[in-house]
Parts: C-alpha cells; structure tokens; sequence
C-alpha cells in the first residue's frame, strides 16, 4: 500500500555531489509548476492511502516560493510533510530562519538536512549545520542526513564528521547515478554474482514511490512503473505487476545478477555494491526500455 509519495520537486542542485544517486546539478531541468504539483496531489488524493508527502530534489528550496506553496497545498489536504535539503539557504542563521519558518507555520513533520563529507568537506560550520540549528530553535522535527563511511548503507547520524579521503570503501553510498559514475572507479568491489537481491526497495510491495515533473512514477530513481501525466497514479498502482514488470521482475527473481542476465548485460568482473550492478545494467539498455528507464537526469548521459 502505498502511503508516501516523494516528489522531486526539482533536479536542479546548488552542488554536484560525487555520491548523489541521481545526477542533480545547477543546470538540472525538470522542475515542478505548482498546477503540476495540484494536479500530482489530486492523483494522491484519489488513491486514498497516502498520509505522508515529501518535497526533495535536487535542492528544492532553489524554488522556494513553489516549495512553499506545495507545502502549503499538501497541508491544506491534510498531508504530513517532510522536506529534504542541503541546508543552502542558510548563509546566517537570521536567514536560515527567514526560510524554515513560514513553512513551520504550516506544520512540517521532517525536516532532513544534509550534512556530510561530500556535501560540505570537514567544515565545522556549514549552512547544513545553521539550517540544523534555526529547524531546531524553531521546535521543527530535524534530522540529519549523513552518509557514513564507515556504515553499510545510508545511515542518519547527529553529528558525522569524517576526513574525506581518495579511496571510497563500502560506506553509507548507494553507487547509482553519479556515485556510480564518479565514485565506483575508487571502490573495493566485489563479484557481481553474490549480489541476488535488491537491498534497499520492496520492489513487490511499494509503500513509497517517487514522482518527477515529467510524470515519472519512480520506485526506485530511475525505475519506472508508468506516467502519471499519462495514466492515473491509482491506475498506475492498481495495474502496476512487479513479476511482469521487465526491471522489476528480475529484480525480485534474483535480485541485480538476475536483472543483468535478463537484460543480457556483461558486468565488469567486480561491482561496488547491488546498485551499481543493477545501475549498470539498466544504463546499458535504456534505449530498449525509454518509458521505464528514466529520465537522463538519474542516468548522467547528457540530461540537463
Ligand atoms: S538494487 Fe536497484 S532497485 Fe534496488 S535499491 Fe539498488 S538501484 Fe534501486
């Protein structure tokens, strides 16, 4: 059942990070309008199971009054909201709270800040660590997103603090988009063949899906199970059939290596992790699959 759906209200980033998992960039397109974001809750509201909305990105507050105004469109729904941000905004933190509070009034349930190595080096002050601090002073529910090096899958942690160092071991990183890209070359990798589930999503069933402005129905970046500009988000989950889905059967099966040999994929003799495998192999075939396998933003091949 599904009862979050995330929009990403913008690909377009202030920063390009090594470990983002999609590919988000200052000149990322793909921005929510606020019709759009109406006419997505409309759908949600149609489908009847959803209690929580996220807005993340990219970074979406570069888009603040549409960030807000989507906010205060979920709240007006009856939605809880939760926001996912690198922190940007808060070059003071007179600003920071310029930002967070007109979306405190609206009531939000989780404020996600990234804090990290990759995101703002070592610096003991950051703008992710101001924006922490005016959330907090303004009684708003906070948490930190951090990637751990140390950890085996993304982990959120109070106060990460790691020297960055050249070589990535299996820390809290999920290689896809551009972590697959800039950071697999640098990681201990391991034979693709052990790799026989999918660690992160139930990709039978989805409690949570994510949703861009060109219509994608997302279950995990990049992995499509139909337009919402097209079909219904109702239709969409109704219809929707993880066996006879081409990469989600597989997936479910026997997990990346299955998904690799159904596509016919050769993988390099060692992978980071099941993401990179299962990246790598839906990458080498978006062509054959365009309405599942999108949009050029998660993929890094010359989406803007
Ligand atoms: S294995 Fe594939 S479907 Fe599963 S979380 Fe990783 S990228 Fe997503």
């Amino acid at each position: 059942m599904i009862t979050q759906v995330h929009f990403i209200l913008t690909y377009m980033c202030t920063l390009e990070c090594e470990h983002c998992f999609v590919c988000s960039s200052p000149s990322s397109e793909g921005t929510f309008t606020p019709g759009q974001i109406a006419a997505a809750l409309d759908q949600t509201d149609k489908l009847g199971t959803v209690d929580t909305v996220y807005f993340e990105g990219g970074e979406p507050f570069l888009f603040y009054p549409i960030l807000l105004d989507a906010v205060r469109q979920a709240r007006n729904r009856g939605y809880k909201v939760g926001i996912v941000t690198n922190g940007y905004f808060a070059t003071s933190e007179e600003n920071a709270r310029f930002f967070l509070a007109p979306l405190n009034e609206l009531g939000i349930e989780d404020m996600s800040i990234s804090d990290d190595v990759f995101h703002y080096e070592n610096q003991k002050e950051n703008p992710a660590r101001r924006a922490s601090a005016a959330a907090t002073a303004l009684g708003m529910p906070t948490a930190i997103l951090a990637l751990d090096p140390g950890a085996s899958g993304p982990e959120i942690m109070g106060n990460p603090r790691e020297e960055k160092t050249g070589v990535v071991t299996e820390g809290g990183i999920m290689f896809r988009g551009r972590a697959a890209e800039k950071l697999s070359p640098n990681a201990v990798t391991s034979d693709s063949q052990q790799f026989t589930k999918c660690p992160y999503e139930d990709l039978k069933t989805p409690s949570r899906m994510h949703v861009d402005s060109f219509g994608n129905l997302q279950i995990c970046q990049g992995i499509s199970i139909g337009n919402i500009w097209k079909h219904p988000l109702d239709e969409l989950i109704r219809t929707y059939s993880p066996s006879s889905h081409p990469i989600c059967g597989p997936l479910i099966e026997g997990g990346p290596a299955q998904l690799a040999r159904v596509l016919g994929y050769t993988p390099p003799a060692g992978v980071a992790d099941a993401c990179h495998l299962c990246y790598l192999a839906r990458k080498s075939c978006r062509s054959r699959y365009p309405e599942i396998l999108g949009p050029a933003q998660v993929y890094c091949d010359g989406g803007t």
